[in-house]
């Protein structure tokens, strides 16, 4: 059997560290090509030696020369800058490319895999955000698969498998996050120790803000509907605890289908390096008999204003999902550092799309343009808190 050969993009965060194990458990089926990170030398060089990849990337070009000495006694390639991640991608020694880089950073590299004709397993949902409507075609044009990661998105296309009629609904499930209990009062006090926590989940920073806020949520939903051609009308969110069902969905018949398991990010990142094959993975069975029962409840649009905004962008369509992803990942950030509080969050995002002008049919450039201008002008709107 050929091994798969992949490039794990983003290798260093909290996907891309799982994405590594997942392989490392099958070294008969798969073989780890390329591993990437931005500016986590220690990291990357630690994950070089450990794993020894053909090829390694660190992005941010300054620290080139730190990562090429460290590597030196091995027969590891080393490459530096943002450039380097799009042409590699494209390198004919490589089967599948595994995204799990964050945010908008991801969309050029996915465009690059598809337009070489890579099948691309695809965790970086802010890729879909800003620039759906053009991966979509790359990836229609150069019959290149894009396989989902995210867990919902996961879990949809498994409940797809076979199927050849219409979608009827799709409902996201949504843990709800850290503060589904807490009140729109106590909201513009929160922490972001606390907003960092999440129940169910262990992500990188910026998802678990997301998550926080529901602009996680959001985020799929227009992910969604690009990975699945499906209107934003028939693309329900429900809030489900327990994260046990990741996602369902329902057919003409009134037929409903779920996936489920306990929430660990393995089982939708190994199924995308193993599609259309399932391998073991050791880790708990869902016992029905334990859970009891599985709750849901309707998201609260008022105490999250996120959700509302990701879906009227959606709506909008054309470069308002990118206007809305720069945005959102500006308030983030500056949510993280103390700038703003977490309610002002969703007011930076809403004033920013505001300010930008509408493109209906934007390109790639008009694509980069919208997301500079809306970073500049959610910059400025910081300012003025
Ligand atoms: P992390 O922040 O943990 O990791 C991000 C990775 O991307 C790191 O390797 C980082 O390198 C690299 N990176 C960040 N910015 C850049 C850049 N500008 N250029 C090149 N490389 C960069 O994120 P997560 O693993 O949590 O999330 C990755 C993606 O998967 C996100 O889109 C997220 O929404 C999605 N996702 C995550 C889930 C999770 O459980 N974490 C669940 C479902 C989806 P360095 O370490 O050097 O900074
Ligand atoms: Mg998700």
């Amino acid at each position: 059997m050929n091994k798969k050969r992949i490039a794990v993009l983003g290798a260093t965060g909290s996907i891309g560290r799982q994405c590594l194990e997942v392989i490392s458990n099958h070294p008969q089926r798969f073989e780890i090509e390329v591993i990437t990170a931005r500016s986590n030398t220690d990291m990357l060089i630690e994950q070089a030696i450990k794993y020894q990849p053909n090829i390694v990337i660190i992005s941010e070009a300054s620290y080139y020369n730190q990562v090429k000495e460290a590597l030196a006694p091995y027969p590891i390639k080393v490459f530096a800058g943002e450039e380097s991640l799009c042409d590699m991608v494209a390198f004919e020694n490589i089967d599948i490319v595994f995204n799990a880089l964050v945010g908008f950073s991801g969309l050029a590299p996915t465009l690059s895999a598809l337009r070489a004709g890579k099948p691309v397993a695809l965790a970086n949902k802010e890729t879909l955000v800003a620039g759906g409507d053009l991966v979509m075609k790359a990836a229609l044009h150069n019959h290149a698969p894009i396989i989902p990661v995210d867990s919902e998105h996961s879990a949809i296309f498994q409940c797809l498998l076979g199927e050849r009629s219409p979608i009827k609904k799709i409902v996201l499930t949504a843990s709800g996050g850290p503060f589904w209990h807490t009140s729109a009062d106590e909201l513009p006090f929160i922490r972001k120790e606390q907003a960092l926590k999440h129940p169910n989940w262990n992500m990188g920073e910026k998802v678990t803000i997301d998550s926080a806020t529901m602009m996680n949520k959001g985020l799929e939903v227009i992910e969604a509907h690009w990975l699945f051609g499906v209107s934003p009308s028939i693309i329900d969110v429900i809030i489900h605890p327990q994260s046990i069902i990741h996602s369902m969905v329902q057919f003409e018949d009134g037929s409903v289908k779920a996936q489920m398991s306990h929430p660990d990010m393995r089982i939708p990142i190994q199924f995308a390096l193993s599609f259309p094959q399932r391998f073991p993975l050791d880790l708990p069975e869902v016992r029905f008999e334990q859970l009891k029962h599985l709750d849901f409840y309707p998201p609260d649009f008022e105490r999250f204003p996120c959700l509302t905004l990701a879906y009227s962008a959606l709506k909008q369509g054309g470069n308002m999902p990118c206007a809305l992803n720069a945005a959102n990942e500006v308030a983030v950030s500056a949510f993280l550092n103390d700038s703003i509080s977490f309610h002002q969050v969703p007011v930076v995002i809403e004033k920013t799309i505001q300010a930008i002008s509408f493109i209906s049919q934007p390109t790639l450039s008009d694509i980069h343009l919208t997301n500079n201008q809306a970073r500049i002008v959610a910059q400025n709107l910081l300012k003025t808190f």
